[in-house]
């Protein structure tokens, strides 16, 4: 099983998220907004870990808001507890991600080294002090630079960096894609063993988005961006960075286990407010709401589950495994449906390769570089025939899948 723990605490909100996280006051009043989120977390674990054994846990991922913002001992709590409630395996994956300016002046990269943490994942996104801050993030450039050389001095060898691209032109200068083979050049010779590279997905109704609708700043075009993600992952590559989904890129080995994991459809436990957990057949997601998830941990309640069907999760396999360059297991959705993928989607599948899209490789069915490009669209057609010419070939269970 996966194990997530979402820290929901920002410093400030970047000017282009909506993911649900609150301010951690300074002083007493953050001490006692700590103070109950982690009583109510560990109380979370303990019930959890009652309701589904002591099973084994291979990767441990603490995700957020900004986790970088616990002090070590809470880390150190954290998973003390994690490893007494579950069978935490020796070998686990243990991430963090931090955002620079919070590592600068913790304790944190070495106590949570010394609990385990063993990944440590900084949110650089641009190395352009003028990027940063249209983005709103707290942070410079000096401090992402800094951030790299303290994880590495509190012993770090698994250090991903986040970069963002896509960014709107400013000042005048037009979004450029050398100005992206320029921040991915600086990023690379920080010498991570990972980059994540996510394309700028402003959420509605911030205030880079709606900036955006008022035509006050320009994204680029939809071929600028395609001929970006393609030069940044060619560029990548010859770096020594491989690329194993559409926005990850590692050195041979460094790949993140838990993400991966995800990807093929393992078992995940989310804790922490607004964590999604999914187990077998079984959702169910925390209120997105600190106070009303304490509240619900202390009156020991579950949020409510939904049973997912045999083509909802076929629909899901197929939609996570095509994030991945390995692709879907056609032996694996023979087990999980009962059905040839060749024979099923052969009109859908003959285009899509004669396009250049996708393609077969042994026994796996992936997307290629160009065909990661329009995903989207190439799901949905699957999603269509799946939905219209397989349903009354698909079990009503899926022991494929379980
Ligand atoms: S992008 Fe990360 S650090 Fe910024 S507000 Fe969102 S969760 Fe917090």
């Amino acid at each position: 099983m996966l194990l997530y723990v979402h820290v929901p605490f920002c410093r400030s909100k970047c000017a282009y998220c909506s993911f649900y996280s609150v301010p951690l006051p300074q002083g007493a009043a953050g001490e006692d907004l700590l103070g109950s989120y982690l009583a109510a977390l560990l109380r979370e674990m303990r019930r959890r870990a009652g309701q589904c054994g002591r099973v084994s846990v291979e990767t441990i991922f603490f995700g957020g808001g900004t986790p970088s913002l616990l002090p070590g001992r809470a880390v150190a709590g954290i998973l003390d507890e994690a490893r007494r409630s579950f069978n935490v395996a020796a070998d686990a994956e243990i991430s963090l991600e931090a955002n620079p300016e919070s590592l600068l002046l913790s304790d944190l990269p070495r106590e949570a080294r010394k609990a385990g943490v063993n990944r440590l994942s900084i949110g650089v996104q641009s190395l352009d002090d003028g990027d940063l801050a249209l983005l709103g993030r707290a942070h410079g450039s000096r401090a992402a630079r800094a951030a790299v050389d303290v994880a590495r001095a509190a012993g770090f060898a698994s250090v991903n960096l986040d970069v963002m691209w896509g960014l709107p032109g400013r000042g005048g200068r037009a979004p450029s894609q050398m100005r992206l083979l320029a921040l991915l050049k600086e990023i690379a010779d920080l010498r991570p063993e990972h980059i994540s590279a996510y394309e700028l997905t402003p959420e509605r109704g911030t205030p880079l988005a709606d900036a955006l609708e008022k035509g006050e700043l320009v994204r680029p075009g939809e071929k600028a961006l395609a001929s970006m993600y393609l030069a940044g992952a060619e560029y990548l590559e010859s770096r020594g960075f491989l690329q194993y989904e559409v926005s990850n890129f590692a050195r041979l080995g460094f790949a993140c286990r838990h993400n991966l994991g995800c990807w093929q459809g393992k078992d995940y436990l989310g804790l922490g407010p607004s964590a999604t957990s999914t187990l077998g057949s079984r959702r169910f997601t925390n209120p997105a709401d600190l106070r009303e998830w304490i509240a619900a941990t202390a009156r020991g309640s579950d949020p409510p589950c939904e049973h997912l069907d045999a083509a909802t999760r076929l629909e899901e396999m197929l939609m996570l495994r095509l994030r991945t360059t390995a692709g879907l297991s056609l032996a694996e959705w023979r087990r999980a449906s009962g059905r040839s993928f060749p024979a099923d989607f052969a009109a859908l599948l003959a285009l899509l390769r004669r396009e250049g899209l996708a393609g077969m490789r042994n026994g796996y069915f992936f997307l290629t570089r160009t065909g990661m490009l329009v995903s989207d669209a190439i799901i949905a057609r699957f999603f269509a025939d799946l939905r219209e010419r397989v349903p009354s070939g698909l079990p009503d269970a899926a022991p494929g899948l379980d």
